[in-house]
Parts: structure tokens; sequence; C-alpha cells
């Protein structure tokens, strides 16, 4: 067994256009100078004329950044795997000389782009030979996805492994009708590349994993997070500050959107501004706590601009700046973020060396859900026909009441529970209900505690009552 060297793109051309290349054991100086010794045009783009690594090539073995081992002493034994990354945010002129020419009809295609002085026919093909993957093609996902084909990122490459739901389309433009049922992947791709037939898509039909995430994302220059959930958003970030790849982040929630870039040389990272996630349950997702469409296509596109300006090498992007946009009052605020010299993973003394189980960090799984007894949409619905003085109590918000209700239900929301249970009948039979059936979990929970006996939650709340016994209950 030897030792595998990851080649990135702009050094491709020097090494006969492979992505990998085999080596035998040794440092890594040994193992680089050893490299360059066989394929010589590469020498000037790793190294400098005194011999030593050029400052914007970082060397990774394994997942690990040499600076933090042995620099160039570091060794490398049969079965490792050293990766060459380069910076790409300015002052890359390796990657100037390697970049790609473009046809006449992409010149014709990107006229728009190549008459900007900031852009130029230089940086049209910078984002040609870019590599940006985006995690997850669903709100954040659609806009940066189109925005970047469409400036002709040459390579976009897409984690996903969800199919589409037309609950979604309310934002996930990438999307259309014809895909609803469809995977993602699939319905995305199609259309990227009936935007642009010059870009290439690679497609990953997975959930990132800690298994899989740097083998994924180390193949790429930008990587632009569209995740709804805080396992995936920590792994992100902690996966692009090992490999040293600029994370841009973005966040929605109702109103209120958030954008930043992490991870990138000097810069914070996601850690240094949120140490460790909410408890789960605390922060509502998007299907529990409602998005308006067109906040994720604000803050999507935002990001498809700062990944856009990485690629071009611009200095003002929002490296230690986070974007706080609140879509209702039309207000923009700035804050400055400082990389944290404590932060566990991309400070002075990081105690996250690899990636960990994040599922297990952000709690998913270690607090049980409320359990208690529950009853099926057709059970209750039996059960009301026989006894008429079943009490069903609808525990969900007054504006999903106007959506669709059950007939027999009384509403009494969540929060205000504690309070009424005086108006509770306890010799009764209770059936606590909401959207999905966790809300009414938890008033399960809270009328067990308040002495009432017989209570019940319906399992999977109105929407199962819909598609299981009443279609004439609308879905939402
Ligand atoms: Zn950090």
């Amino acid at each position: 067994m030897s030792v595998t060297v990851h080649i990135p793109t702009p050094l491709r051309p020097y090494v006969g256009g492979s992505d990998t290349v085999l080596v035998g054991e040794g440092t890594v100086g040994e193992i680089l100078d050893r490299l360059a010794a066989e394929h010589r045009n590469l020498r000037p783009h790793l190294f400098q004329d005194n011999g030593r690594l050029r400052g914007f090539v970082t060397v990774f073995v394994n997942s690990r950044n040499i600076r933090e081992l042995d620099q160039e002493a570091t060794v490398a034994a049969a079965g490792d795997e050293i990766s060459i990354v380069p910076s790409i945010a300015g002052g890359a002129t390796a990657a100037a000389t390697a970049l790609p020419q473009l046809s006449h009809q992409e010149i014709l295609r990107y006229s728009r782009h190549l008459i900007l002085p900031q852009v130029g026919p230089e940086g049209q093909r910078r984002l040609k030979a870019a590599r940006v993957v985006l995690i997850g093609a669903g709100g954040l996902g659609s806009p940066a996805a189109l925005y970047l084909a469409a400036a002709g990122v040459g390579t976009i490459g897409l984690v996903d492994f969800d199919t589409v739901d037309e609950t979604n389309l309310q934002r996930q433009i990438v999307h259309s009708t014809s895909g609803v049922g469809t995977s993602k992947l699939a319905s995305a791709e199609g259309r990227l590349k009936d935007l642009n037939p010059h870009v290439t898509i690679e497609t990953f039909d997975a959930r990132l994993t800690s298994e899989n995430a740097l083998e994924v994302l180390r193949e790429y220059d930008v990587v632009v997070d569209g995740t709804d959930n805080f396992p995936t958003r920590y792994l992100v970030n902690d996966a692009c500050v090992l490999l040293d790849t600029p994370y841009v982040y973005g966040s929605i929630y109702r109103f209120e959107g958030q954008v930043s870039v992490f991870a990138a040389q000097n810069g914070p990272c996601y850690r240094c501004l949120f140490r460790e996630p909410p408890p789960p349950g605390l922060v509502p997702s998007c299907a529990e706590g409602g998005v308006l469409g067109v906040l994720p296509g604000i803050i999507g596109s935002m990001q498809a601009l700062e990944t856009i300006k990485i690629i071009l090498g611009r200095e003002s992007t929002l490296v230690g700046r986070l974007i706080l946009f609140d879509a209702l009052s039309f207000t923009l605020r700035e804050l400055k973020l400082r990389k944290d010299p404590e932060c566990p993973v991309c400070g002075k003394d990081p105690s996250i060396r690899e990636l960990i189980d994040y599922e297990a960090f952000c709690g998913v799984g270690a607090e049980p859900v409320y359990q208690g007894p529950e009853i099926s949409a057709k059970q209750l619905a039996q059960e009301i026909r026989e006894n008429p003085d079943i009490l069903v109590i609808d525990v969900r918000e007054p504006h999903e009441w106007e959506i669709c209700r059950l007939e027999r239900a009384t509403l009494i929301p969540l929060s205000e529970l504690p309070d009424r249970l005086n108006q509770l009948d306890g010799h009764k039979e209770i059936v606590t209900h909401c959207h999905h059936g966790v809300r009414s979990m938890f008033a399960l929970q809270l009328l067990n505690a308040a002495g009432f006996a017989k209570v019940r939650s319906l399992r999977g709340g109105i929407d199962a009552w819909s598609s299981e016994v009443d279609p004439s209950v609308p879905r939402y």
C-alpha cells in the first residue's frame, strides 16, 4: 500500500490531469519533493525558490493540517492520505495560470460579467474553474444553486437525500410542480443543466455524516450551507475548519435570516459564535415555525453572492461579520465577529481535531421525547362515534385552527393549557391533538402531571386524521 496524494483542481494540469497520485511513504516534505521531481512543472506551484513550501499551499495528512503536526516533517505512512489545499481567496497565482479558457458561447453568455472590471475574463475563468458544494437543495440551496449555475461556476456539487414535496414549492424554487415525488437531486440537476449546460453538476444522494463529510467536502473550494438542523450545521462547520475551506453560512426562521462566512483564513467559525447548540426542541424548524418563502430566496442569494466574491478573491466578504436581516421591518444589522482563541475547533488549542458524533453533541435522541399513550386517527374516529363524552383538545395555535379543525375539538393552545386546567372535566376520556403529534404529547405530559389520568395523544396529529379518516380536512 502507498500514500494517496489528492491533487486540487488548479494543480491537476501539472500531473497529467489526475485527481490523485499514489506515492511511497515518507515525510510530507520528502513526498512532495519526489512528486515535484516527477512532475517538473508542479514544483514552482508548491515550493518557493528556497525550497520551502509556498504559504498559500496548505497540506493535510488525513484530516489534520500539518501545521498542527510536525509541519513538513510529518510522516505519512501507507494508507494515509495527503491533501494539497491551495488557498483561493486572493493571490492564488498558481490557480491563475491553470484557469480554463472560455468558449465563444461562454463569452457571449457571460458578457454582462465580462464587462464588469471586478469580474472580467479572468474572474469568469476563476468561476469556471471553481468547485462549490451546496449542502441541501432546499429553501436556501435553491436560489444559491440557480444563481451559481447562472453565473458559470464550473462545478456545483449537491448533497441531498430528500424528495420534492408539494409544501416545498412555496420557497424551494429550483423544483417545480412536475417534480413532486421525485428526488430533489434529480429535480435540481435537471433545472440547473437546463439553465446552464456549461456547468457540471455532481450529486451526492446521502445525508452528510461524520463518516462521509471530509471525503465529500474536500473536493470543493467553497461550501454553501443550506441545512436546517444543528447536527449538520456543526458537522459542516467543523469539517470546513479541518479542511480550511470557506463555509458560507445562511439560516432562516419565519421572517429573520442570518448570513456570514466562516472558517475562512484568520476568520471565526460558527463555533466561535455559537459554542453549543440550543437544546433539542427549543428552536422550531420551518415545518413547525413556518417561513416566508421569499426570505430563503433573499438569504440564499446573499450566500451565492458571497460565494462568488470568495471565488473572485474579493476582500470585502462577510468573513468576521454576521448579517441579521429582518424581512418584516426590512432592517439589516451587522455584528462584528472575532475568532475566539478558546474555540474548541479553530482556537489555539483545539479539543476537536476530528469529526465527532454530532447527533449526540446536539442532544438528538439523548433526551427521550415525551412518551405516553397514543391513539390512531382511525381509532379516535371510532371512539368519537361510540363515546359522545370523549373530550378532544386541540393544542395548536389559533391561526392553525383557522386553517382546519376537527369538528369535536376544543381549542386550548399549549401555552394556555396550564392556566385552563380548571375548564376540563377530569372524569372524561381526553385526547390531545396538534399538527403532527409532538405538541399534543407535551400536553399529555402536562395533564398527567396535573392529575388527569385518562389522556391519550393523537398519533400523527390532524395531519394523520386528514390522510387516514377525513380527506376533506385540508393538510398543511
Ligand atoms: Zn472557531
